[in-house]
């Protein structure tokens, strides 16, 4: 074992001999030793860079077949480096990017250019365990005697996206009730008349306000008059279908918007709700009453206009006596 042992550090020593003597009979160039040093210097730097960045670092060849992989790709993505070495880009993309990313590359090939070079472009991006997740990617091509090269930077994004959202949430939605805030419905409202313009359909809106609702505060108390609000919202809800929104208008007013949506059937839909609320039993505060006004879109309405015509429907139904829907004439 130890003469085994021996003979393989005698076998190195004389290798690294044989190179030596055959590097001294070549004639050295000091330029393009020099350039070489440098090479290796600068591909030290990159692979030192690449494994320290949070960032996916995948370089891919002209075939797009992907020749590096660093440790934040393998952490992002899942792949290791054994098994992604030598698989097309495609692999890391949802289906619906492949089409226009070898549309893309073509483009690249043909002209040298492409509209994600020199920009960060937020897409998605593709696991292992085949879930689909936000990304920020940049870019770049450069060409040597052996072709073309890419080089992609991914950044994993989920977490903003998600914080993102979670703040959007926040700043649209009412803290007592959760229906949307106001904030809320001059964002949607924008684009419910673009809709309604571009397209023709009908939308329109239901404006609608608690009777009597100080008596139940004045009775039972301010922490019932709160839970009464938490729960018409839960009822209210219930009545309507994902692509309406409730909006908690202020106080113990609410409105809503019903996209794709005509007169008589917010009509409808408004008493279906006014029957829902009548017939519930707020626990204490037993039952109660509210008073709808319903209005149609028109052409020419701005948000004021709208709200205004649900709001005068409103109230002529509070001065009927209430419990009631109000058609806006
Ligand atoms: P009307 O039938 O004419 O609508 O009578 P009303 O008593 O409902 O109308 P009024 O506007 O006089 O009363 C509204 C009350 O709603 C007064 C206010 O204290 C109460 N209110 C507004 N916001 C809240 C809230 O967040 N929580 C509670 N508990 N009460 C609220
Ligand atoms: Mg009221
Ligand atoms: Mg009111």
């Amino acid at each position: 074992m130890q003469d085994e042992k021996k003979t393989k550090k005698q076998l190195i020593s004389e290798l690294a001999e044989i190179r030596r003597q055959c590097a001294l009979l070549e004639k050295p160039d000091p330029d393009r030793y020099g350039a070489e040093a440098a090479l290796r210097e600068d591909g030290e730097k990159f692979r030192n860079i690449a494994e320290t960045t949070v960032d996916a670092i995948i370089l891919a060849n002209s075939d797009e077949d992907i020749i590096f992989w660093n440790n934040s790709a393998q952490r992002i993505f899942g792949y290791s480096e054994e098994e992604i070495l030598g698989k097309p880009l495609t692999v890391l993309m949802p289906d619906q990017y492949r089409a226009d990313h070898l549309r893309g590359v073509q483009r690249v090939a043909s002209t040298g250019e492409s509209k994600y070079f020199g920009r960060i472009t937020e897409m998605q991006g593709l696991r292992k365990d085949g879930s689909v997740f936000p990304i920020e990617l940049s870019v770049s091509m450069w060409k040597t005697d052996q072709g073309m090269f890419f080089s992609g930077i991914i950044r994993d994004i989920s977490n903003r996206k998600k914080l993102e959202s979670e703040l959007e949430i926040m700043a649209t939605t009412d803290k007592l009730t959760q229906a949307f805030n106001r904030t809320k419905f001059y964002k949607v409202i924008k684009n419910e008349f673009e809709r309604a313009r571009r397209y023709g359909h009908p939308l329109s809106m239901v404006m609608f306000d608690i009777d009597h609702f100080k008596r139940i505060n004045d009775t039972y108390g301010h922490s019932v008059g709160d839970y009464v609000l938490q729960t018409l919202t839960r009822i209210v809800s219930e009545n309507l279908r994902e692509v309406d929104y409730l909006i908690r208008w202020g106080g113990e007013e609410f409105n809503i918007i019903t996209p794709d949506t005509d007169i008589k059937r917010a009509e409808v839909l408004a008493d279906r709700i006014r029957k829902a609320v009548e017939s519930y039993r707020f626990d204490q505060a037993g039952t109660l009453t509210i008073s709808l006004g319903v209005a149609q879109f028109m052409a020419d309405d701005n948000e004021d206009t709208f709200v205004k015509r649900a709001d005068d429907a409103m109230y002529v139904a509070k001065n009927k006596g209430r419990n009631r829907v109000e058609v806006c004439a």
